[in-house]
C-alpha cells in the first residue's frame, strides 16, 4: 500500500480535503463583481468538491472543476447529480501544471487549498493566461500572520513547503505575477479544526482498524496528529489565507 492510496483513502469521505468552509468561500465570492449565467468559473485541484457545489448552489456561473485524482472526482460527481448541477459543473480530470483550455476560457478561476502543489507563483503565473482581460483569481495558500514565530513552527512548515511566506509577501507575488490585489482574509479555526482536522481524527480509529493496524498507518496518522497538534499550538503565526485578485492589463 503506498503513501498515495492511503492519502485518498484517509480522505475521500470527507466533505473537502483542505481547511475551509461555505462561509470563506462566500465571502471569497463577494470580492467578484458581476457574476451572472455567463460567467465562466475553474475550480482548480477541487478535491471532492465542497467548493464546486456552494460555488455552484450560490452563482448563475457555470463551473468547470479539476482534479488529478479520479477517486475525489467520483465524489464530486455523485453530488452534481444528488443537486440536479449537471447543467452546471463540468468535471474533468485534469493536472494543474498542463491545463487543456483554451488562453482567455475562464472569468474566475478558483482554487482552495491547492495551489501549494505546483507552488503559489508558479501557479499564479501559468494559470494567467487561461483568464479573459477583467478576469479574477482567488485561492487559498498557507501564510504567515506575523512578522516573526517560533523556530519550531517555522521549522515545521518550511520544511514541509517552503514557499510559505507573510501576507505582505504574497501579495508582492500576485503583483509581479500580473494581477492586482483585490481582498484578503485568514481563514478561521472552523476552517482548521471543525471542517478539516476533526472529521479525519474522529476517522482515525476505523481507518486504522481496517488496515488491521498497520505500522505504516499508524505513522500515517501520526503525521496528521502532529500537524494538527501544531496547528492547535501555533495557530496565532499561520493561516490559509485568501487571496482574490483581478488581471493586470
Ligand atoms: N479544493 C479542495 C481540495 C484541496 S486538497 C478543498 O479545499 O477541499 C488539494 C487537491 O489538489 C487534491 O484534491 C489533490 O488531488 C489535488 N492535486 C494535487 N496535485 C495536483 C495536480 N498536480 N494537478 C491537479 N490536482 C492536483
Amino acid at each position: 500500500m503506498d503513501l498515495l492510496e492511503l492519502i485518498i483513502e484517509y480522505h475521500k469521505d470527507n466533505e473537502r480535503q483542505g481547511p475551509g468552509s461555505e462561509e470563506a468561500t462566500l465571502k471569497a465570492l463577494s470580492y467578484i463583481p458581476d457574476l451572472n449565467e455567463k460567467t465562466k468559473i475553474l475550480d482548480i485541484g477541487c478535491g471532492t468538491g465542497g467548493q464546486t457545489i456552494t460555488l455552484a448552489k450560490n452563482t448563475t456561473a457555470h463551473i468547470t472543476a479539476i482534479d488529478m485524482l479520479p477517486q475525489f472526482l467520483e465524489k464530486l460527481i455523485q453530488k452534481v447529480k444528488e443537486n440536479n448541477l449537471i447543467d452546471r459543473i463540468t468535471v474533468k480530470e485534469m493536472l494543474m501544471d498542463s491545463l487543456t483550455f483554451e488562453e482567455k476560457s475562464f472569468d474566475v478561476i478558483w482554487s482552495e487549498g491547492a495551489i501549494y502543489n505546483i507552488g503559489f507563483e508558479k501557479g499564479l503565473l501559468l494559470w494567467r493566461k487561461y483568464l479573459k482581460d477583467d478576469g479574477y483569481i482567488a485561492v487559498s495558500e498557507i501564510s504567515w500572520l506575523t512578522d516573526t514565530r517560533p523556530d519550531e513552527i517555522e521549522q515545521y512548515w518550511v520544511n514541509a513547503y517552503s514557499e510559505i511566506d507573510t501576507i505582505k509577501n504574497k501579495l508582492s507575488v500576485i503583483e509581479k505575477c500580473g494581477y492586482t490585489n483585490v481582498a484578503h482574509f485568514a481563514l478561521d479555526d472552523k476552517c482548521w479544526i471543525d471542517n478539516y482536522y476533526q472529521p479525519l481524527i474522529d476517522n482515525s480509529e476505523a481507518f486504522l482498524k481496517k488496515y488491521n493496524y498497520a505500522d505504516e498507518v499508524k505513522d500515517f496518522l501520526e503525521q496528521g496528529k502532529i500537524e494538527a497538534d501544531m496547528y492547535n499550538r501555533f495557530k496565532d503565526y499561520y493561516s490559509y489565507v485568501f487571496y482574490i485578485a483581478k488581471k493586470k492589463q
